[in-house]
């Protein structure tokens, strides 16, 4: 049996994509999900289906970005299972403008919604996992926190920031065993940023792709870390020249 099997895991970003994908990952292995997306109706249509599929889940709608609202998913989670076994830093939004044209304001919204968020998030999930003993953190990076693309300023830091979040908690949380780590996509078939219309399909991995690597990462004995993952099309031009 699965080591998640019982497990409650909180994924936010779970209203589509990979987040949704991992919902259903981490329900087939017995975990107890937890969604968390601002889009309520797209949360609670996706318990309904967990739920008469055999699994159980809680949809909480909650915007990352604020921290009463980071806390209340926590708090509404205790309240239904007592724990809080993983958690998956998904949320994020996609940002293609150069730094001469981006608005501080732009600028705020992609940091807080793919790096504090995380940083809130796992605050509320440290603070419950230190007594429990034991935790898993799984920050969903990018490629773009190793390789930018062109005119992404602030979603580049954004995720290098998510990555050197990653590096911190992983060092101060081992002591009380949780592990955190960083899974980071390569191109995935999702609405990001408007969504992919053009590319061939081996150019891009299905949510289905991307949320296997999440769940294998979380589905390991306690004392072990798979620290990172990186996900990459065999046929862009991502390791080495052209
Ligand atoms: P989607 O757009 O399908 O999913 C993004 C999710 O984030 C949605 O569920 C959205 O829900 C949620 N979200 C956005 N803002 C907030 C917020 N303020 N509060 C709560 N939830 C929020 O894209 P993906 O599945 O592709 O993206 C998931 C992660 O994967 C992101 O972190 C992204 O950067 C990363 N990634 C994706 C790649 C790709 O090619 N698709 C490549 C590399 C990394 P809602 O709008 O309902 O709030």
């Amino acid at each position: 049996m699965s080591i998640l099997a019982g497990r409650v895991v909180v994924i936010t970003g779970a209203s589509s994509g990979i987040g949704e994908a991992c919902a259903w990952g981490f329900a087939d292995k017995g975990a107890r999900v937890v969604l968390a997306a601002r889009r309520a109706e797209r949360l609670d249509a996706l318990v309904r289906k967990v739920e008469a599929a055999g699994g159980e889940a809680l949809a909480v709608a909650t915007d990352v970005t604020d921290e009463d609202a980071v806390d209340a998913l926590f708090d509404r989670t205790i309240e239904r299972f007592g724990q809080v076994d993983v958690l998956v830093n998904n949320a994020g939004i996609a940002d293609s403008t150069p730094a001469d044209q981006t608005e501080l304001a732009l600028w705020m919204r992609v940091i807080d919604t793919n790096l504090t968020s995380a940083f809130l998030c796992s605050r509320a999930a440290i603070r419950l996992m230190k007594p429990q003993g034991h935790g898993r953190i799984i920050n969903v990076g990018s490629i773009s926190a190793r390789v930018p693309r062109a005119n992404s300023p602030a979603y580049t830091a954004s995720k290098w920031g998510l990555d050197g979040l990653t590096r911190a908690l992983a060092i101060d949380c081992r002591a009380h065993n949780i592990a955190v780590s960083v899974f980071h996509p390569g191109i995935v078939a999702t609405e990001l940023g408007g969504g992919i219309s053009s590319l061939p399909d081996d150019l891009v991995a299905t949510p289905e792709d991307a949320a296997d690597v999440v769940v294998h990462m979380a589905n390991l004995p306690d004392h072990l870390n798979f620290y990172e993952a990186l996900l990459v099309q065999n046929k862009i031009p991502f390791l080495g020249r052209g």
